[in-house]
């Protein structure tokens, strides 16, 4: 059930709608667009009493919600969700494109500002790196765990740029959520329903990878989790999925750019690096990415990619990365989209201080 709210309801019959649906045992959550205050009931089983809620003051509607999802819905809130990151201009769902890049996993603190430096100045407003790396082998590197998040930080605090980085447990999560800017969730953790649950809890955006084998409904459902829970910062992101088609690591399905679009709020991203898995072919789809409407990119750059302790065959090398945001600033205007500029080289003895 949704109660849209009249154009000119207060903040106080808002919360009076919030603190009736509470009462009969359910759980409000109130999104506020540009037009009215949606209020998505959940936690109901069978139907809700509309007519208790109808007579309330400051209430426009009840409507029935019949798709499995609520609160990732357009139903809820029409305009696109813009998530902002306070102290910078980057925002993702925005007009300018959010552009996410970094190295798979963070090394050392020398290789990560190493490639922070170069992504930064090619306009990168977020740095990307894994500290918890879910590794297909128990025997491949696992990642530097705080250590690594530590070095993130440090980053951050070097150049400016928002850090992103995955969670892939609840432990693991209390300390992302404490040094990171965006909480990722990994493909293979797209239903680990408790983990969704616990970054809905968390204060910080939630960054969400489709699964491999993830249909456009249930990677919806996955971002209800995270968004029942209260967090209502999500960040969808295309990585590709598994099919016959061996040329490439995964199948990039760009077509669920616009069809997410189309029935959810939420911002979405592509990560044509995990996507394609090769090196030459991440450009291009960057290109196709922008063209089709996606909110940004993700994308691992590594200094020495054929010394990289992961992903090194699908790492851009910083001049290509360079290249990446010349071509990828020439197709955003055509679909109404800018992109930051690039930076101006930092003095040499100011990098890797702090
Ligand atoms: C990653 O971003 O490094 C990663 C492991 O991605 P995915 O979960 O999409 O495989
Ligand atoms: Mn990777």
């Amino acid at each position: 059930m949704l109660v849209v709210m009249q154009a000119h309801a207060t903040e106080e019959q808002v919360r009076a709608v919030c603190q009736k649906i509470e009462s009969l045992g359910y759980r409000a959550h109130s999104i506020p667009g540009a037009e009215r205050t949606a209020i998505g009931i959940t936690g109901n089983q069978g139907e809700v009493q509309a007519g208790t809620l109808e007579e309330l003051a400051g209430v426009q509607e009840v409507i029935r919600v019949t798709k499995p999802y609520k609160l990732v819905s357009r139903d809820i809130k029409e305009e696109n969700t813009v998530i902002r990151f306070p102290g910078t201009d980057a925002t993702i769902g925005g007009a300018a494109l959010a552009v996410i890049a970094g190295p798979c996993a963070i090394e050392s603190r020398e290789q990560a500002f190493a490639v922070a430096e170069r992504v930064h100045r090619a306009g990168a407003q977020f740095f990307r790196g894994g500290a918890y790396k879910p590794r297909t082998s128990p025997y491949s590197f696992q990642g530097l765990g705080e250590e690594g998040l530590g070095i993130m930080a440090e980053v951050r605090d070097q150049f400016g740029m928002r850090i992103v980085t995955e969670a892939i447990d609840n432990e693991s999560l209390d300390l992302v959520e404490e040094y990171a800017d965006v909480i990722q969730i990994g493909a293979r953790n797209m239903q680990n329903f408790s983990l969704l649950k616990r970054a809905g809890r968390a204060r910080k955006p939630v960054l969400l990878k489709r699964g491999l084998a993830a249909t456009l409904e249930e990677f919806l459902m996955a971002a209800e989790y995270v968004m029942s829970e209260g967090n209502y910062n999500v960040i969808l992101c295309e990585r590709g999925v598994r099919t016959f088609a061996d040329h490439t690591r995964n199948t990039l399905d760009l077509s669920i750019v616009p069809a997410v679009q189309r029935l959810s709020h939420l911002p979405i991203v592509v990560d044509p690096s995990h996507g394609t898995g090769k090196r030459n072919k991440v450009t291009p789809l960057s290109r196709a990415s922008v063209a089709v409407g996606a909110d940004g990119l993700i994308v691992e750059v590594h200094h020495l990619p054929d010394k990289a302790l992961s992903d090194g065959m699908q790492s851009l090398y910083p001049d290509q990365f360079d290249e990446l945001m010349v071509q990828v600033r020439q197709i955003a205007p055509v679909v109404g989209r800018t992109v930051a500029g690039i930076k101006a080289a930092a003095p040499v003895e100011a990098v890797g201080k702090r």
